[in-house]
This record gives structure tokens, C-alpha cells and sequence, in this order.
């Protein structure tokens, strides 16, 4: 049986008219750059995020520097990011000469650990970028709460997580000064081809943004501040509206077969409880934990990735590479521990956690289309893995944390 990481075409094929009626509908207007499904895109946004304003952006790189730039980041300023997240998230920091500043993940989601944030502030620091990481939230009380003692803004890179909910209800983009988004075909929402969107509440970060996108132009060919292209396509919008009214929907597929990997790996014995952090027993998987699942909505967790962690993970995808099963590791290299951070001469030793990510997890197939029986195909080929390979007492080569 194959089972691919992601497969965008069943989506495709279901809203494949009203999709090219609405990419039909911009190319005969020829209207492709700044068209009306824009600024309807935006409201529709604004409207199902519950936030005031947002401005379309080219992608998700895009919409974390064109926030930066908005909060007039300078060189040496110092931008407080996860260790442990893809590289836009710390690398729109050093494009701006600023300075990206680590920190390790909480064990259980990954994301970033606020309890390890106060220690890294200092009088340089302005920014906090928390990203909601594989479609659940940060802890936004405790670290909105550090940033209000420390007069620093948050930016929230919400990249994986659109539509999801905080244990408030709050959907994230909404709670710190700014929400990044990425519509990149493999996120949530997907458009064809790259494409971003900046939320906030704050007017003048809107109207600065709105201005930036554009070369920092008001009226045209006058600027009074120094912006860039970073336009959202017409075609991308329209492609995003038609697909906008499905989201949740979606999420809510994705819920259910995370629902059913965990079904499945805990009555085949292959793991004990959701959330676990560590490797007490042999021929054991950590199963990923939605931390927010009791709070009583519904988009506590929308799993843009399933992460479970196993020793020998690369020897395990390996194995299921050979089954016709796609995985992915999100991700193998920590930001502390890349070649183009050298020069910021992290200690490695403050990032356990993330070091142990980096070696253990892997992402499986989660995408809404999925059948039950691919799920069960995907666990059972798990099951035999570890039956084979695992029969060894297990250790963290890198840290104590398995202890
Ligand atoms: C995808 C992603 C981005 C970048 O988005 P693009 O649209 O690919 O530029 C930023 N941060 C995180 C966490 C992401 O997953």
C-alpha cells in the first residue's frame, strides 16, 4: 500500500470547479497584481481569525520580516526565537543584521519554553517570536506575561497553525502584536504557489505594513519609509477564498486521524500514553500530546504535522521508506547547531530538548484524505519495525533525558 506524506490532489479534485472558476474569473480580469480578491480575502481573514486587520503577503517567510521591519528592528537588536522550528522563523531575524536569540523547547510539544525565555532578555531585546509549532499553540499566557513586564512586542509565527485556538478560545494571530501566516501548498490552507498574510489589531502596525508591502509607497512614487515587494498574487487570494470555508472541516480530519494513529498504537501495545517524554521501556513510541484538548473548543490542535519520537528513528524511516510510507523529519538540525548561526557561538548544551527532537521524532502522514486502512497500514509497518529492530535496552546518546 502507499501512503504519502501529502497528497494535495484529492482536495483539489473536490473544489476543482469552483477553484478554476475563480482562477478564471482573475485571468480574464487580468487584474493580477493588488485584484479584489485581495482585500476579500483579508476580510474573510479578519472575520473567521476574530482579529481586526490583515494585510496578504508573499509567503510566510515574507509576513515574519515585513512584521520586523514594521516594528523597526535595527541592527543588533536581539529577536528571542525557539531553537527548534524551520529556519524562517530565526533567519528573517539575521537578514535584518539583528540578532536571532535561542531557546530550548518544552518536552512535550516542542515549542518553546517560556520558563527559559526571561533568562535570554536583555536591555537589546525587542522581540518575541513564539511559533505555534506542527498546528498547536505556545503557552501565550506565560509568554505574553513576560513580554508585558519586559516591554517587549510578540510575533507570533502561526506558519503551522491557522485556525487554531489557544486555551482561551483565542485563535492564535490574534494575541500577540502580530500573527505570521504561510500559505504554502503544504500547509493547512494551501495556496498554488507561495503566499502569507499578517494579522494584528493594532492600526498603525496595519497601516505600516500595508504601506511596507509596497515599498513603503503613500502616495505613489513618494516613500516615506523603506518597504519591499511583498505582495500576495490576485490568483493566489482567489485560489484561497475558495478554500477558506473548508478549513475547518479539514482540521477537524486531521483530528480524527491523529485520533486513530493513537487508537491504533496503543492497542497494538506499540505505545503507553499520549505525551510521554521518555524511553522507559523498550520497543516504545512517544506518542504527540494536544495539551488543549480539554479546553472546550474545538481547534485545539490542528496537526499540520503528527509527531511521534522512537530510538533509531532514522533506521525506522528507513524502513518505512521501503513500505511506500513518506515521512519527514521536522526537523534534523536545531537553529543552535546550523553552519550560519556559527557565528552567535551557541553552547549546545543549553538545548537538550531540542537535541533529542532532532534525533528522535518523525512527522507521519496526517493530511484529511487519509483512509483508516492507510493509518493501520502506516502503524502495523511500525509494529513490525520495532518487533525486528528494537530488541535493545535504549539510551539518549546525547543527554540524560530517557532517564
Ligand atoms: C512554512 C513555515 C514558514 C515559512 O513560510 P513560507 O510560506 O514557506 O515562506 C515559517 N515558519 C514556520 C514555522 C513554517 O512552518
Amino acid at each position: 500500500m502507499k501512503v504519502p506524506l501529502l497528497d494535495l490532489k484529492p482536495q483539489y479534485l473536490v473544489l476543482k470547479k469552483e477553484i478554476d472558476e475563480a482562477i478564471q474569473r482573475v485571468v480574464d480580469s487580468q487584474f493580477f497584481i493588488n485584484g479584489p480578491d485581495v482585500a476579500k480575502l483579508e476580510e474573510e481573514i479578519n472575520s473567521y481569525l476574530g482579529v481586526k486587520y490583515s494585510v496578504g503577503v508573499s509567503s510566510g517567510t515574507d509576513a515574519l520580516l515585513l512584521a520586523l521591519m514594521a516594528l523597526n528592528i535595527k541592527p543588533g537588536d536581539e529577536v528571542i526565537v525557539p531553537t527548534y522550528s524551520f529556519f524562517a522563523t530565526a533567519g528573517v531575524v539575521a537578514r535584518l543584521n539583528a540578532v536571532p536569540v535561542f531557546v530550548d523547547s518544552d518536552p512535550v510539544t516542542f515549542n518553546i519554553n517560556p520558563a527559559l525565555i526571561e533568562k535570554k532578555i536583555t536591555p537589546k531585546t525587542k522581540v518575541i517570536i513564539p511559533v505555534h509549532l506542527y498546528g498547536q499553540s505556545a503557552e501565550m499566557k506565560a509568554i505574553m506575561e513576560i513580554a508585558k513586564r519586559h516591554n517587549l512586542k510578540v510575533v507570533e509565527d502561526c506558519a503551522q497553525a491557522i485556525g487554531v485556538q489557544y486555551k482561551d478560545g483565542k485563535y492564535v494571530g490574534g494575541i500577540g502584536d502580530i500573527g505570521c501566516f504561510s500559505f504554502f501548498p503544504s500547509k493547512n490552507l494551501g495556496g498554488f504557489g507561495d503566499a502569507g498574510i499578517c494579522t494584528t489589531n493594532d492600526e498603525k502596525l496595519y497601516k505600516a505594513m500595508k504601506m511596507m508591502r509596497m515599498h513603503g509607497m503613500e502616495p505613489k512614487y513618494y516613500h516615506k519609509i523603506i518597504g519591499g515587494n511583498f505582495r500576495i498574487d490576485t490568483l493566489q487570494a482567489a485560489v484561497l477564498r475558495v478554500k477558506l470555508p473548508h478549513l475547518d472541516s479539514w482540521s477537524a480530519k486531521r483530528r480524527e486521524n491523529a485520533a486513530l494513529y493513537t487508537e491504533y498504537f496503543l492497542s497494538s501495545g506499540l505505545a503507553e500514553t499520549e505525551g510521554n517524554i521518555s524511553f522507559d521501556e523498550m520497543n516504545k513510541v512517544l506518542l504527540p500530546k494536544a495539551v488543549y484538548s480539554n479546553a472546550g473548543h474545538k481547534n485545539y490542535h490542528i496537526y499540520n504535522q503528527y509527531i511521534i519520537r522512537v530510538e533509531k528513528r532514522n533506521a525506522l524511516w528507513d524502513f518505512l521508506k521501503k513500505k511506500d510510507i513518506g515521512c519527514e523529519v521536522y526537523y534534523p538540525v536545531p537553529f543552535h547547531r546550523q553552519e550560519c548561526f556559527e557565528y552567535l557561538n551557541c553552547n549546545d548544551e543549553e538545548y537538550p530538548i531540542a537535541n533529542c527532537a532532532a534525533n528522535d521524532s518523525l512527522a507521519l502522514p496526517i493530511y484529511p484524505e487519509l483512509t483508516n486502512a492507510q493509518i493501520k497500514y502506516v502503524v502495523d509497518s511500525i509494529s513490525e519495525f520495532m518487533k525486528e529492530e528494537m530488541k535493545y535496552p535504549m539510551e539518549c546518546k546525547h543527554c540524560d533525558c530517557m532517564k
